[in-house]
């Protein structure tokens, strides 16, 4: 190590995101061995759609998916919304983006590659309304699309825009999130073609996720997969 690294990893510790313990920083992740270990990994059998989990030998579509039918092919997360997860997600808002993005990029990508890695074509994510992204000063989900590029190496692109003075999902019901986010994104004037992976930062019911898939179908993609760091448990 330089002597100038060992002094800027002296007054910049890595910490891991998840128990904020200093790390060693390693394969692309700030993430410890004890957390990797004790994570709330979503494990055994899950929807063929939206990846929560489901008992074994039950239908391989969940009942929402049926019943909405989402028009998305597949998902990508990693974890339940719950314990350590949660309270990172809460955390990214205000910590080191780096370091949180970086992580949950990393989750993601690991889940893509061991669900057989399907062909995509480039990466995509949910908007924030102009109003929200200033006064946020990022939009998460754009962070961890960006990061998961870099990781996969598949270019990122922009291709959706939400519109100021809706009212944030987290605050709706079910039926309401479904109407919201029909009010609430449009696309951009882009044609599109091949397949996408759009990202958000937790997905719920998957209202949100089902009309920006929607909107990347209209634009010109063959197959939209979704990704998120976390599930919370709705579904
Ligand atoms: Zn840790
Ligand atoms: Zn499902």
């Amino acid at each position: 190590m330089k002597f100038t690294d060992k002094i800027f990893s002296f007054l910049f510790p890595h910490k891991c995101t998840f128990c904020r313990e200093v790390i060693s920083y390693k394969n692309n992740t700030f993430i410890c061995t004890r957390c990797m270990e004790s994570l709330p990994f979503i494990e055994g059998a899950v929807c063929a759609k939206c990846a929560s989990p489901r008992q074994e030998g039950s239908m391989p579509i969940c009942n929402i998916c049926r019943k909405f039918a989402h028009p998305y092919s597949g998902s990508f997360t990693p974890l339940l919304y719950d314990g350590k997860a949660r309270k990172a997600l809460i955390n990214l808002k205000f910590n080191n983006k780096e370091n949180f993005s970086r992580s949950f990029a990393f989750l993601i990508a690991d889940n893509i590659i061991r669900k057989g890695f399907p062909n995509i074509d480039f990466i995509t994510y949910v908007p924030l309304s102009p109003d929200s992204l200033k006064e946020r000063g990022f939009n998460q989900s754009q962070l961890i699309a960006e990061k998961c590029g870099e990781i996969l190496n598949i270019p990122v692109t922009d291709t959706l825009s939400r519109i100021n003075g809706t009212p944030q999902q987290a605050t709706l019901s079910h039926q309401e999130r479904r109407k919201n986010a029909k009010k609430a994104f449009f696309a951009q004037n882009k044609k599109l073609s091949g397949n996408a992976l759009l990202i958000d930062d937790i997905y719920t019911t998957g209202s949100t996720m089902s009309r920006c898939a929607s909107l990347l179908l209209k634009m010109g993609c063959s197959k939209v997969y979704i990704a998120s760091v976390a599930l919370r448990g709705k579904n």
